[in-house]
């Protein structure tokens, strides 16, 4: 039966496939006694779901990526260990043995027990170590079952016709999906900028989040079609629906192909007036995206995500600086912005838990998270400093601070990367000395008191995601708001213009590297607020481009002026549309 569920669009486009669900390991299993004589062959059935998972993982450590966290590979080695553990494989056969409990019984039981034990440990990594049993024994229920064992294996050797459909995806998941195929992505959960969102955009590929149940409703293999557009998801389609869906699939390959011949011209308006279009990236390998989509450079490099996915420790400095490299090199001269770590709210590392009260944070988003949380990791920060400033002597190399809103704490910055630069003096490490440090305005008290930035920044670069969260307090990855997340709110807008005025006014080069910058419905009227500098997804550049190449500042001037003047919704979308139309 056809049915259409609705969701937020996060990521362009149409998708048709096949649904692949990615379901919450199902722990709940199946308990019944077996008889005697099938003991043997329920024992073989356990060690035959065992040997697959085996081969689950070998694979898994063939294909991770050359830049993969080496976490990664510890990662798996420490569940391949597990799953040949005594305590978990011959007490789980001695449970079907002994009380002839069908192994997916055994197999839980077995689990608990273990579980239990680890709940009275005092040493936090052994404690940790529970979870892992637990995704080990989620995956032999999953072989058991017949299903793959893991998210990121379920996807490995997807066809190109695959559809993702989970719960939720965090955002250290979605990171392994980069170096996978399938068409594109729906959850239950998220926001627009929810940083799931946000790498899924990355990926360029159509999807929608927030679609409520949708991985209740959806099942394993159902034929959907994800309407990236409009945040539609169209269940088991009637063909003259798919046709419809597949004429505009065609129609949208064609005008991305059309988008190409852009892809060499200048960035510049009507009236001459050159714009620069930079990439956000998330990954050193991201910036041959950006390279190939024609950035000028990256605005936002988003470090965090080297950090995710590192189990217990923090990328030592060697790793981080290669990394930087790598961006820089691949960059070959053009500028790349490396933005601080910014975790904490929905980039929770897994080294935040434990001591440091993260967890227990009532709201995170409003607590230790960005640069409040490297302030109080000093060392931590060093080290990423040292490795971003060795970076800077191969290419051009800027730091951004994230969400910085105090004097005191761009001042601490401050000392710090001065801190770091003699460090690096006293080893003889080259460095470039007029490296360039900007912040993130994107908590709202920034921009009021953006005097305080001016006077001790070289550069600006608005965080639109943060400050819409920020000044309308709207949790950007709680679907629940979702509709209340609105980038052109009144007093959005205005903090962006007066950003935009004074910083141009004082003489500080500024840009904007929240979504709103790849957001061509709102290229307009960001150029008219004043926007020479935009930094977005490399997926979205060519689409802001031709919006660029069409527009004239002169005629947006008053459009745009009575945009800001007004308050009314509907005056507000009436100026909106003189603004399109200029
Ligand atoms: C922002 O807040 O707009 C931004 C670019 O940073 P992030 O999305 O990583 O919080
Ligand atoms: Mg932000």
């Amino acid at each position: 039966m056809s049915f259409t569920l609705h969701g937020i669009p996060v990521s362009r486009g149409i998708a048709i496939g096949r649904a692949y669900l990615i379901a919450p390991a199902a722990l709940d299993v199946d308990h019944y006694l077996i008889e005697p004589a099938q003991i043997e062959s329920e024992v073989e059935r356990f060690r035959a779901a065992q040997q697959r998972v085996h081969e689950e993982l070998d694979a898994l450590r063939a294909d991770l990526a050359a830049d993969a966290p080496s976490e990664m590979g510890a990662f798996i080695n420490v569940h391949s260990m597990i799953l040949n553990d005594a305590m978990l494989v011959q007490e789980t056969i001695d449970l079907i043995r002994t009380r002839r409990y069908n192994v997916e019984w055994a197999l839980t039981e077995q689990l608990e027990r273990l579980s239990r034990h680890f709940d009275d440990i005092e040493d936090e990594y052994l404690r940790e170590r529970k979870a892992d049993i637990q995704q080990v024994v989620e995956r032999v229920l999953k072989a058991l079952a017949g299903a793959s064992g893991s998210l990121v294996n379920g996807v490995h050797g997807a066809c190109d016709e695959m559809i993702v459909v989970a719960h939720d995806i965090a955002p250290a998941d979605m990171m392994q999906f980069k170096t996978q195929t399938f068409q594109g992505f729906v959850t239950d959960l998220g926001g627009r900028t929810s940083h799931t969102a946000i790498v899924a955009r990355s990926l360029g590929i159509p999807a929608a989040v927030g679609v409520q149940h949708a991985s209740a409703l959806i099942r394993q293999d159902d034929l959907i079609i994800v309407d990236g557009d409009h945040g539609i998801v169209i269940v088991d389609p009637a063909p003259i629906v798919l046709e419809e869906y597949s004429y505009r699939q065609s129609e949208k390959a064609l005008e991305q192909r059309k988008l190409q011949r852009l892809k060499f011209s200048p960035t510049q308006t009507l009236c001459g007036t050159r714009i620069e279009l930079c990439a956000n990236i998330e990954l050193p390998e991201d910036a041959r995206a950006a390279v190939d989509a024609g950035a000028t450079g990256v605005g936002l490099f988003r470090t965090e995500f080297l950090f995710m996915n590192h189990k217990h420790r923090m990328p030592e400095e060697e790793e981080q600086f290669e990394a930087y490299r790598r961006a820089v090199e691949l960059m070959n001269g053009l500028p790349v912005t490396i933005r601080t770590i910014d975790v904490g709210a929905d980039k929770p590392l897994d080294s935040m838990s434990g001591g440091d009260g993260y967890e227990t944070a009532s709201n995170p988003a409003l607590g230790l998270r960005a640069i409040r949380w490297s302030l109080s990791e000093p060392q931590m920060f060093l080290t990423q400093l040292r490795a971003i400033l060795r970076a800077s002597a191969f290419g051009t190399v800027k730091i951004l601070v994230p969400m910085l809103a105090h004097a005191q704490e761009i001042d601490q910055t401050l000392d710090l990367i001065r801190e770091a630069k003699r460090q690096l003096d006293d080893a003889g490490i080259a460095y470039d000395p007029n490296v360039q440090v900007g912040a993130m305005i994107e908590i709202p008290a920034a921009a009021i008191a953006l005097p305080l930035f001016l006077k001790r920044l070289d550069f600006l670069s608005i965080g639109t995601n943060d400050l819409i969260q920020y000044t309308l307090a709207i949790d950007r990855a709680d679907n629940s708001v979702a509709h209340l997340y609105d980038p052109l709110h009144p007093a959005v807008l205005h903090l962006i213009a007066f950003t935009l005025r004074e910083a141009k006014r004082a003489g500080v080069p500024v840009s904007v590297c929240g979504e709103m910058a790849g957001d061509p419905s709102l290229t307009r009227l960001l150029l008219g607020m004043g926007l020479t500098e935009f930094s977005m997804h490399p997926s979205q550049l060519l689409v802001v481009k031709q919006e660029v190449l069409r527009s004239h500042l002169k005629t947006l001037e008053k459009p745009v002026a009575d945009v800001l003047a007004s308050f009314e919704p509907e005056e507000v979308q009436a100026a909106l549309k003189r603004v399109a139309q200029a």
